[in-house]
């Protein structure tokens, strides 16, 4: 067994495909980035500017903004700043995996009773959730583009990440709202190709390159009958081209100790026992941490972790503890068995 290499500068390994490492240790992702450097010389006083010309619109739209809000830190500090801060007029969509714990909806009532906004949870059919995600846990090796998204992105995430955006699309277009703002972090966004380098664009990106490899890897598998459920008419499409999708902290400095202080002062939100210490939401996550670690011998936040330690956004230091942390078997011997799957055999 060949020894694993961690890179001295950010968190990446050599379990990663295409990685180098130069004379120091240091990664050629990172070294990449020390020729670009684009994120740390931001003006996010012209940037603010700009996103919030984009998100006020005119008052014939019932919303400025529709707001993907899971519940957890990023999203609920996001949600306080466009409606408390900006003043937007805001719709909050929460979706529902089936795996949302009661300490996160405890935590979304203690929120909104200190946000002004109109809030939808949307929770679609067990059968619906269930396909999608077994589609990822146990066939995305099946076409080289879901297997390169499980695995960038997460086998949990992935299918739970293509289902927000369509669910949240459709009633977008349906509501005639114009824009949906993400809370993805810079390292989230950009996390879907091996290169790692790819750049975020917009809607039809996400279409693209998560929306459609799931709906290949499900007419691969014969699931006619859930991909017929998202449908989206042509007078939709129309509108949805015209749509923006708007990731909040690509304007907005990302600093992970205001959000908490923010959050935690301003909206009596609070941390969680019963998740990971990666998602401040979600316990399905662990279920997907733990199939990684099988599969890969990896976690899968190393990804998005890097390039979020190699912004500035938190210490290398920080991140090596976020993917060390260990993930409750129990929780996760629990939850597989609701989709029927047997880790042992993965
Ligand atoms: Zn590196």
């Amino acid at each position: 067994m060949t020894e694993i290499k961690t890179c001295t500068r950010c968190i990446l390994t050599s379990q990663i495909p295409n990685i180098s490492f130069n004379a120091d240790g240091v990664c050629n992702f990172c070294t990449d980035y020390e020729k670009e450097k684009q994120y740390l010389d931001r003006d996010y006083v012209a940037l603010e500017k700009k996103m919030i010309s984009t998100l006020k619109v005119s008052k014939k739209h019932p919303y400025d903004c529709m707001v993907l809000y899971s519940g957890g830190k990023d999203s609920t500090y996001m949600l306080y700043r466009l409606a408390n801060h900006y003043k937007l007029r805001v719709l909050a969509f929460t979706f529902d995996n089936h795996f949302i714990p009661p300490e996160t909806y405890a935590n979304i009532d203690r929120v909104l009773k200190k946000i002004n906004v109109d809030h939808i949870v949307y929770k679609p059919s067990w059968n619906l959730t269930k396909t999608m995600f077994n589609a990822s846990f146990e066939n995305s090796g099946l076409k080289e583009s879901s297997k390169e998204l499980a695995f960038m992105i997460g086998h949990a995430c992935w299918p739970c990440f293509t289902q927000i955006a369509l669910h949240s699309i459709r009633l977008a277009a349906e509501k005639d709202i114009p824009n949906i703002v993400v809370g993805t972090t810079p390292g989230q966004l950009r996390q879907k190709k091996y290169d790692m380098n790819s750049k975020f664009d917009g809607l039809t990106d996400v279409y693209k390159n998560m929306i459609m490899p799931m709906i290949n890897l499900l007419k691969a598998l014969g699931k006619n009958d859930v991909i017929d459920s998202f449908n989206i008419s042509l007078w939709k499409k129309l509108k949805i081209m015209r749509m923006n999708l708007v990731p909040f902290f690509e304007y907005n400095k990302y600093n992970e100790h205001e959000v908490y202080e923010t959050i935690e002062r301003e909206l009596d939100w609070r941390k969680m026992k019963s998740t990971d210490s990666c998602s401040t939401n979600c316990q399905l996550n662990s279920l997907g941490i733990a199939i990684h670690q099988k599969k890969y011998n990896l976690h899968p936040y190393v990804i998005p972790l890097a390039r979020d330690v190699r912004e500035g956004l938190m210490t290398r230091e920080e991140a090596l503890t976020a993917v060390s942390g260990q993930v409750n078997g129990k929780l996760v011997d629990h939850i597989a068995e609701s989709f029927g799957l047997d880790l042992n055999k993965m």
